[in-house]
């Protein structure tokens, strides 16, 4: 076969797959858009991490952005390595703006509207290196902490060592990278096992879902539910900033303790009630609700495909520091995994 020819194939090749996951995230838009109406609570649905031709991206800034809508995404994050030139791209789209993923001490740093691109320095730490990230943005998470590839049991302590002397982390739970149809399966793994390694050693974590797309097929993987935003950017800013949100491949979660959100910290005094109150939607069904507190299931509701499920917990202050959260699945296994609320 001639060079034309074959580059020819190719193209039409790539062009089938843009449309059948097209048909494919179309129907998760679809899903997401009846569970919105099933959920009753605004949900702004965020990407905050994906590439672009600004670096080393397939898809433009405008593709990834249409893409969102056919998924049901309000809001992505144009999160370019080391650059923020595809702020001019996302200026002119109702649905984009401009973010940037750095590295720092081995880590990718993902930063949300930063003044300038944050570059990494040899030989900084984890905790340097997010100290001068702040500096740049008000929002910034670790990507992918648990990375793609085999997490043998001596990186998982260089990871636990170099997250430890962090007080609060955002950080994915759910990364979309290099997979058609929902987060890869080690980001949901192991990024849950590291959140709740983290809880459990007291610090507080938000958690993230990202497509962190290098092509505009993988968007909709994975994304953030923001609850209480506006579809600003930044009042989504802000608002992942107090921790009011949840990672998710599909399902809406929502959690309150003693009325209070997800993100909040409750001081009770010892013995006092504290009255967990959950809630989740999946217009496509639901298989199972869980409550967690120090990597323990409190509550596992099986919902039989219910689209919704919510439920009332309670528990009484002991005087420690605990923390509480939610998670559940679809009935085809889609996971969403909700910001804890603290009691300190
Ligand atoms: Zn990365
Ligand atoms: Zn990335």
């Amino acid at each position: 076969m001639g060079k034309a020819k074959r580059q020819a194939l190719q193209q039409r090749r790539q062009a089938s797959v843009e449309n059948l996951t097209a048909r494919y995230k179309r129907r998760m838009g679809e899903r997401l858009a009846a569970s919105r109406k099933l959920f009753k609570k605004r949900v702004v649905a965020v990407d905050p991490h994906t590439h672009s031709i600004y670096s080393d991206g397939q898809s433009t800034v405008a593709e990834n952005a249409e893409r969102a809508k056919l998924v049901g995404v309000d809001l992505i994050f144009a999160s370019d390595h080391g650059t923020i030139r595809q702020k001019r791209s996302a200026a002119p789209l109702s649905n984009a703006t401009w973010g940037e993923e750095s590295d720092s001490a081995g880590f990718h740093l993902g930063l949300l509207r930063p003044t300038k691109p944050h570059r990494s320095r040899p030989a900084e730490t984890l905790t340097d290196g997010l100290a001068r990230a702040r500096k740049l943005t008000d929002f910034v998470w670790l990507a992918h902490p648990v990375g793609f590839s085999g997490l043998t049991p001596k990186y998982r302590g260089l990871i636990l060592k170099a997250v430890a002397p962090l007080d609060e982390v955002a950080m994915e739970v759910l990364n979309g990278f290099a997979v058609i149809d929902r987060a890869h399966y080690r980001t949901g793994l192991w990024g849950v096992w590291m959140m709740d390694r983290l809880l459990c050693a007291g610090k507080k974590v938000t958690p993230l879902g990202s497509s962190d797309c290098h092509w505009m097929v993988e968007i909709g993987n994975a994304w953030t539910g923001v609850l209480g935003a506006t579809r600003s950017p930044a009042s989504v800013i802000k608002t992942l900033r107090a921790g009011r949100c949840f990672a998710s491949e599909a399902p809406l979660l929502d959690l309150s303790i003693n009325g209070k959100p997800m993100g909040s910290t409750l001081k009770p005094k010892k013995g006092a009630a504290l009255t967990l109150r959950f809630r989740a939607a999946d217009s496509a069904g639901l298989a199972w609700v869980r409550v967690i507190s120090g990597g323990k299931i409190l509550k596992e509701i099986y919902a039989k495909g219910q689209p919704v499920v919510s439920g009332t917990l309670s528990r009484k202050a002991t005087g420690k520091p605990a923390h509480y959260r939610v998670e559940c699945a679809g009935t085809d296994d889609r996971r969403a995994f909700s910001a804890p609320v603290y009691v300190r």
